[in-house]
């Protein structure tokens, strides 16, 4: 039996944000891909001129890269079947189109738009499918000439079969048929020239030998016109997949209103690759144990076109978040600052920092990692480092008006002016001495200092805090209270 090596490719429309469901359709194939040691490829599906463009083409690669998503065949990269752009094919498309009109099996239409509309509506009235009339299928030169010398550009039309049904084996959903009858003669090329994306596509993922098409699940009424295009062009036609959609926990479509929806929107919010990537694989593919977390190479060595599931899948910000936490925690403190150093710099708390300013903050991070889940949370809980209190709550000035608060306060900032080092046992240390000394303990001891040094009941573990912040910082915040 031939054995053929598995070749599935991603193709992308250049035509907005980098959406996270064509990023799960990317990641599927090259799952697969690397699963079966085959060839992932990219190829740029431009033929939509007005909605195509280059900024779209060039985010949608950054994203991929990004991710971690390389390629082996396709746009930047090359090999056998380039160009890899649809737009840069065109002459090639045109050989097909050619052949197609001479043996027949495609014919010019002249039908304009209005024309055709008002044929849809009529047929639409009868109650009847808005398919195609045939009006031009058997048109005469002579009839023909006559169109062109009015001005009008044809299309091209594919003679779709009559009374047949057509079948394929889906990957994810079985067996699927559809009736010839509700498709019609089709348009391949638009009368600009361009290439339907049915055709294109046909064309590509026949010249370039793709084996497997694994996409979404939109594109499933498409298949049965790519089905009569492989036919009528004579290729083998390859096997289908379609992933279902991905909706919102509320089981609509995934759409702005859920929150950020391309991978560049969660790139901007701190969100890790590795933590994506692990999301995005069980969108619709569920491994065969409980366990949920994989790295790249796990999921590669266990990812199969079998556990993949028609029914739809859900976007679980919450899962998305704790999946994204797991792997904030095996971050190096170096890793951990240069994910969240843009979010400091965006909230205006730091610039540049110089070396002592990272060594504060690669300690303030680490500190923090228990409480961030994505990048730009460090805002909410780094506020505390940069902006001295200003103003106290009712509960805040309470603690305050204790009377053991003000002896903590000034016996801390005794301590702190006699301290020499700032690390995190050595303010613990002061604080222990200061328990001891005036036999103040727990809530008593710990908050006036929460209060006086943070303006707040609760936070980041306090002698992280005054470790962080230092000596002068920390009598200056202790001053403006006591
Ligand atoms: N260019 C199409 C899209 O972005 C590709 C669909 C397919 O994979 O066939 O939706």
């Amino acid at each position: 039996m031939e054995n053929k090596t598995m070749k599935v490719r991603f193709a992308p429309s250049p035509t907005g944000p980098f959406h996270i469901g064509g990023a799960r359709s990317a990641l599927f194939n090259w799952l697969l891909a690397k699963h079966e040691q085959g060839t992932f490829l990219v190829r740029i599906e431009d033929t939509d001129l007005e909605r195509s463009t280059k900024e779209s083409e060039e985010n949608i690669k950054a994203a991929l890269r990004w991710l971690g998503i390389t390629w082996d065949e396709g746009i930047d990269v090359g090999g056998p079947h380039a160009p890899y752009r649809q737009s840069e094919r065109l002459d090639i498309y045109q050989k097909y189109t050619q052949r197609l009109l001479e043996e027949g099996k495609a014919y010019y239409c002249y039908c304009t738009e209005d024309e055709l509309e008002e044929a849809r509506t009529r047929q639409m009235a009868e109650g009847k499918t808005p398919i195609y009339s045939g009006r031009c299928r058997h048109l005469t030169d002579e009839q023909r000439r006559a169109f062109e010398a009015e001005g009008r550009k044809p299309t091209v039309r594919l003679r779709c079969p009559v009374h047949e049904t057509l079948v394929f084996d889906d990957m994810v959903r079985g067996k699927m048929s559809f009736e010839s009858d509700g498709i019609g003669d089709f348009i391949i090329v638009k009368s600009d020239g361009m290439p339907v994306y049915n055709y294109g596509v046909v064309i590509d993922d026949a010249e370039m030998e793709i084996t497997h098409v694994i996409r979404a699940e939109e594109h499933l009424s498409n298949t049965p016109r790519q089905l009569v295009i492989y036919r009528a062009l004579g290729f083998a036609e390859p096997q289908f997949g379609h992933i279902s959609l991905i909706l919102g926990k509320d089981y609509k479509k995934m759409s702005k209103r859920h929150g950020a929806t391309s991978v560049e929107q969660y790139k901007n919010l701190g969100y890790l690759p590795e933590a994506i990537i692990n999301f995005l694989a069980l969108l619709g593919w569920a491994p065969e144990d409980e366990e949920e977390l994989f790295d790249v190479d796990q999921l590669i060595e266990r990812f199969s076109m079998n556990r993949v599931s028609k029914n739809p899948a859900v976007f679980d910000i919450d899962k998305l978040n704790w999946i994204n936490f797991h792997y904030m925690k095996q971050l190096t403190p170096d890793k951990l600052l240069e994910v969240t150093l843009p979010h400091l710099q965006a909230a205006g708390f730091v610039t540049e920092p110089t070396p002592q300013e990272r060594e504060r903050l690669l300690r303030m991070v680490d500190g923090l990692r228990d409480h961030i889940y994505f990048g730009a949370q460090v805002v909410e809980h780094a506020r505390t480092f940069f902006e001295r209190p200003t103003e106290l709550d009712e509960e805040c000035t309470d603690i305050l008006h204790e009377h053991t608060a003000a002896t903590v306060l000034s016996a801390f900032a005794v301590q702190l002016q006699a301290a020499e080092e700032l690390t995190e046992d050595a303010v613990k240390a002061m604080i222990k001495s200061i328990q001891k000394e005036y036999k103040i303990k727990g809530k008593s001891l710990y908050a006036p200092l929460r209060v006086a040094l943070t303006g707040a009941m609760h936070g980041p573990d306090l002698t992280m805090i005054v470790s962080v912040l230092g000596k002068e910082e920390s009598l200056a915040r202790l001053h403006t209270w006591h």
